[in-house]
């Protein structure tokens, strides 16, 4: 079976179209979170691979800047089917490396496809404007071009569908990329490059890199023909990248951590709301951005949501990602399992109590169970600190003023979800939410149509939606006078 993904286990880099290995020819071991199998090797590149594919993307610039709108959607178009046709063998591969579910790793390939697709549409549509002139002899018009070379830095959790976000926007506006994937799992990231390759995307167009974080980065963020830093990644990196990218004020765009409060009020439908929180919790193992962090719950259905959810926790199947109906994979490391236990010893010595999972799952290795805690205070970290893991801390709150300000009680400012039955209540929370994304009676809200993005320090900028494309956009005043009108 896992023969299928060997094609597209690409174990170099790409620089201006040429699969090429580090300098040094130093390489990084990459292995599967299920079993611990080394799977394959990425080179170690740093600062001077860095600037050439810098150089090598601003030189394929010069030509693919000129063309034409429809050329370009349509060279999305192409990528798109060949994501489409492959994506068996990319699922499988990003199972390998992530650990998620074959279900999970399918809906992410299908979700990058669709995310180009949605690019190649928007392609057609960066439509500037011409204004109404104050003065008679001249003439305004407002025109958008693209910003030019690109950098995208991507993390582990979602290694296909967040370089789609990127890469599918700089094709259509005829931007050039430099991409980074993480350490952890390249090859879905060093995928796009072979895909593209399919797609007829010019050499030099996209280039990516694999290696040390710090000097690819440096390298980025110092160059002045990189304009725009797109990062997707823990609140920690951005900031510094931020701080980085200010001596040659790039545009940047950051998609950082969270902390997703999911609401459930004393008339919401149970099922429903059960079945929102087990997909908005475990999903990837608890590994995503707007995964839920904090479970708030009203006092009347307080005790009977917890037991629900601790048994539709209790009953996912925990296992390989790569074998059929596994629900939940392991953690991405070892050193993700501490984090989750410390977080659950915290919990328990502040007087949490564990009522679903609450350790390492029997299968060994980084496998942990569905763990649900009850009685979860504010004092506990995880009111404060995104868990990144499979636990659902269950709060109690009494009213709607109380449940708001529990919400917003948060540097993060990324997803929330909510349940309620009553149409007056859904508008007042949802107004008075402070988050880029909000589900009512829905779990998991992400498609390629809508604006993805947080507020706070969850980020700036928007990936999707009709706002997604901005972003690799400068716009343009040009006003032509001495017309003798
Ligand atoms: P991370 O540690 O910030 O790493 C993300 C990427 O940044 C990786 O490619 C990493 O490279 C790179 N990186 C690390 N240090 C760097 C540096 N000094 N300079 C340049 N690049 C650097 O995050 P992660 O642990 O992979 O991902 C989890 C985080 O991402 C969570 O906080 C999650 O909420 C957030 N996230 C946000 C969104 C969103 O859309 N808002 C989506 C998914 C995930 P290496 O792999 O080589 O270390």
């Amino acid at each position: 079976m896992l023969a299928i993904s060997e094609q597209f286990k690409k174990q170099a880099n790409l620089i201006a179209g040429e699969w090429v290995g580090a300098d040094s020819g130093e390489t990084i071991e990459v292995n599967n979170p299920a079993t611990g199998e080394i799977i394959g090797t990425v080179p170690n590149s740093g600062k001077a691979e860095t600037r050439r594919a810098i150089e090598a993307a601003q030189e394929a610039f010069q030509n693919f800047r000129k063309t034409s709108a429809l050329e370009r959607s349509q060279m999305l178009r192409r990528l798109h089917d060949a994501i489409m046709d492959n994506q068996e063998s990319l699922a499988q591969l990003l199972s390998l490396e992530q650990g998620k579910s074959l279900v999970e790793a399918r809906g992410e390939v299908g979700m990058s496809a669709a995310y180009v697709l949605w690019y190649a549409e928007e392609a057609r549509r960066t439509y500037g404007d011409v204004v109404p002139s104050p003065w008679r002899d001249r003439r305004i018009l407002v025109t958008k071009e693209p910003v030019g070379v690109i950098a995208a830095i991507t993390p582990w959790n979602f290694p296909s569908s967040m370089l789609a976000r990127k890469i599918g926007p700089a094709i259509a506006t005829g931007c050039t990329a430099v991409v980074k994937p993480a350490t952890q799992t390249p090859y879905s990231g060093l995928a796009w490059g072979l895909l593209a390759e399919q797609a007829g995307v010019p050499p030099g167009v996209v280039n990516i890199l694999t290696g040390s974080a710090s000097q690819i980065g440096g390298e980025i963020t110092r160059n002045p023909l990189v304009r725009k830093v797109t990062f997707t990644g823990s609140t920690e990196v951005g900031k510094l990248l931020l701080k980085q990218c200010a001596n040659t004020v790039k545009k940047v765009s950051m998609e950082l951590g969270g902390n997703a409060p999911f609401l459930v009020f004393n008339d919401a439908d149970l099922d429903r709301a059960v079945e929102g929180a087990i997909a908005a919790k475990y999903r990837n193992s608890g590994q995503t951005c707007v995964c839920t962090n904090r479970f708030l719950v009203q006092s009347k259905i307080y005790n009977k949501f917890v037991d629900r959810l601790a048994e539709a926790a209790s009953a996912l199947k925990v296992g390989n990602g790569l074998e059929e109906g596994t629900q939940q994979g392991p953690l991405i490391d070892m050193n993700a399992v501490e984090s989750v236990e410390s977080m659950i010893e915290d919990a328990v010595k502040k007087g949490g109590k564990i009522v679903a999972g609450g350790k390492r799952h029997s299968l060994g290795g980084s496998f942990f169970e569905p763990t649900v805690i009850a009685n979860a205070k504010l004092r506990m970290r995880f009111t404060k600190e995104e868990i990144f893991g499979p636990i659902s801390p269950v709060y109690k709150f009494r009213s709607e003023e109380e449940a708001i300000e529990l919400a917003n009680n948060t540097n993060f400012g990324l997803a929330c979800y909510f349940y309620t039955q009553d149409l007056g209540r859904a508008y007042r929370v949802m107004e008075g939410l402070k988050y880029g994304l909000v589900g009512v009676n829905e779990g998991v809200i992400t498609t390629a149509e809508a604006p993805f993005g947080g507020f706070k320090e969850s980020g700036v900028g928007k990936e999707g939606g009709h706002q997604g494309i901005e972003d690799y956009l400068d716009t343009k005043y040009v006003c032509i006078g001495g017309l003798g009108l």
